[in-house]
Formats: C-alpha cells, sequence, structure tokens
C-alpha cells in the first residue's frame, strides 16, 4: 500500500450526496481533486453533477472504482456497514475511507477493524459546522484513526474543513462528534425554553437574543440559529430534526454504556426522539421549538 499523500489531482468519492455531501464534494472539486459520486436518490445525484462538476455514477461500484479515497456521509452508522460491505468488492487496493457521517463510535471501531484487516486504511472524520460551513469549506473535522492514515488524506481533509483536530484511535471522532451534538442539542433547547419564557413575561425576543450573545448565555444556537430560523419561522438550516435525534441518542447511549450518570442527557434524548416522532424525522431540527412550545 503506497503511504503518499493524496492530492490533487487524485480521484475522492463521495457517497451520500445529501445537505452534507454536495457541498463537501463542491470543496474538493474546487481544490483540484477528480469527484466522482454515488447516491441512491436520483435527484441528488442530478444536483451533485450540477453543483460540483463531479461525475455522478449510477452504482456504487463504478463511483469508488477509481477512487483513492472514499468519502462516506450518509444518515447513520447502519447504513455506512450496508453501503461499506456493498462497495467493498469494487474498492482499489489500498484505498482509504473516510467516514464522515455521524455514526455509533462502536460501530464504527468495528467497521474499521474489518477494512483494515481487509488491506484498507480507515479513519472516521466526521464534521461540525453545518450547511453554512459545508459551503464554504470551513467544517471542524475530527479525525480518529491512525496517525499515517489521517497524514494520507490530510490534503482531502484541508479542502473542507478549518480545522482539523486529531482525536484518537478510530472511533473517537464519532464518539466526539456525539458529544458536541449533545451539548449544541441541549444547548438548543436551553435558550428555545428561555424564549418563551421571556415571550410569557412579556419580554422582547429579540432583544433577549442580543442580550444573551453579549452575555455568558451565549451559545452557538444563541448566535446563529434563534434570530435566523426559530423567530423568523423559517425553520431551513439544512440539518434534519431525525439526524439530531440520532446524534443525542448516540451520546446517551454511550453514557450507559459507560455507566456515567447523565441526567439531563437521559430527558434531553427523549425531548429530541419525542420532537422527531412529532414533526418528522425530515422537519429541520429548529423546528423543536413546536414541540417544545406544545405548538402543532
Ligand atoms: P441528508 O439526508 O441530506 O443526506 C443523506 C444522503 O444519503 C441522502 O441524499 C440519501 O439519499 C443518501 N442515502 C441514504 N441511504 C443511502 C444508501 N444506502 N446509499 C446511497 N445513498 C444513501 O443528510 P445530511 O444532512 O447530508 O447528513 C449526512 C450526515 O452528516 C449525517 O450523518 C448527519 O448526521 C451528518 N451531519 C449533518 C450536518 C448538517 O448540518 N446537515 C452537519 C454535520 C453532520
Amino acid at each position: 500500500m503506497s503511504e503518499s499523500k493524496i492530492t490533487p489531482p487524485a480521484t475522492i468519492a463521495v457517497i451520500g450526496l445529501g445537505n452534507m455531501g454536495r457541498p463537501m464534494g463542491a470543496c474538493l472539486a474546487r481544490a483540484g481533486f477528480t469527484l466522482t459520486g454515488f447516491d441512491m436518490a436520483a435527484a441528488s445525484r442530478e444536483a451533485f453533477a450540477r453543483e460540483t462538476g463531479g461525475v455522478a455514477c449510477v452504482s456504487l461500484a463504478e463511483a469508488v472504482a477509481k477512487a483513492d479515497a472514499v468519502i462516506t456521509m450518509l444518515p447513520n452508522g447502519a447504513i455506512v456497514r450496508t453501503v461499506v460491505e456493498e462497495m467493498r468488492p469494487h474498492l482499489k487496493p489500498g484505498a482509504v475511507l473516510i467516514e464522515m457521517s455521524s455514526s455509533e463510535p462502536t460501530g464504527t471501531t468495528k467497521l474499521a477493524a474489518e477494512m483494515i484487516a481487509a488491506g484498507f486504511a480507515f479513519i472516521d472524520a466526521p464534521v461540525s459546522g453545518g450547511v453554512k460551513r459545508a459551503v464554504d469549506g470551513s467544517l471542524a473535522i475530527m479525525a480518529g484513526g491512525d496517525a499515517a492514515s489521517i497524514d494520507r488524506v490530510e490534503p482531502v481533509l484541508q479542502a473542507m474543513g478549518r480545522s482539523v483536530f486529531r482525536t484518537g484511535p478510530v472511533g473517537s471522532g464519532h464518539a466526539m462528534k456525539a458529544l458536541n451534538n449533545y451539548v449544541s442539542g441541549a444547548g438548543l433547547i436551553a435558550a428555545l425554553e428561555a424564549l418563551d419564557i421571556a415571550k410569557a413575561f412579556g419580554l422582547d425576543e429579540n432583544i433577549l437574543v442580543d442580550v444573551l450573545n453579549n452575555s455568558t448565555g451565549r451559545n452557538n444556537s444563541t448566535e446563529v440559529k434563534l434570530k435566523q430560523f426559530v423567530i423568523s419561522e423559517t425553520y431551513g438550516s439544512g440539518f434534519f430534526m431525525g439526524l439530531m435525534a440520532k446524534d443525542i441518542r448516540t451520546a446517551h447511549k454511550l453514557a450507559r454504556e459507560l455507566n456515567v450518570e447523565v441526567p439531563l442527557a437521559d430527558r434531553c434524548a427523549d425531548l429530541w426522539d419525542e420532537a422527531a416522532e412529532k414533526l418528522g424525522a425530515t422537519a429541520d431540527h429548529t423546528a423543536v421549538r413546536l414541540a417544545v412550545s406544545g405548538k402543532p
């Protein structure tokens, strides 16, 4: 297996061409990589070809056949396993798998061990920053895996992210990502509850957000979600409710497996699952306000 860095114009395959996979692919194309892509949805394949100039393949086998690195950007780890098992016979010898979805760390560790035993390299490299930062190539990337494999794909990661954190062994990126989204999801609920209390007291919601953003209550939701998607009632951040619920449940399960007491995560995981059930998995996650406030 060659250990040289994967640099443009090497071929990168992106599997999963949704809200994140497409803009991430566009960053790779801008950096000069040769791009192929596959998604089970024809509309996503067409959008990928249009938005990135990459080759949208009609089969997974075709998309990965010539790829030096394969990025998975799929809904969850169970789907990633199915897709990786299907692509395995078609992969280029020594290809690097970069698992960028938000998946369960224990499943990732098992899948990585199988793929590494079969002669491939495997890292997990989930991302944070949402669609906006995927578009401008400034994602935070949490890379788990051996140093040599991360070194090889560093130019690929740098094309999509502003900061690449080396989090430890494979699976550690996915653990970090789940914990990040637990803190993010809990922070959003706290901010929404504050909005409801403010409204009931007759306070101006917009002024409350300004106060929070200049005080110690500030968090990512108060900065980039409350006015933009919640108070405006546009609910269009590009991150689905079901995906947030999955991430928080992943963090919660991890706590359970490790016997860590997490009373707030207990409630938070249930709350997000209930919201996803009530409003649908593909509702925008910022619409959780409608569930929290007991509105429709
Ligand atoms: P998305 O639903 O927009 O995209 C997922 C894509 O995967 C869809 O186009 C779907 O058709 C495709 N797909 C599903 N099963 C498939 C299969 N078996 N074979 C081929 N294609 C398949 O989701 P997204 O928002 O792009 O998120 C992707 C991943 O990134 C998730 O794990 C999510 O949790 C994570 N993530 C999302 C955001 C965000 O802001 N949207 C931010 C960080 C991380």
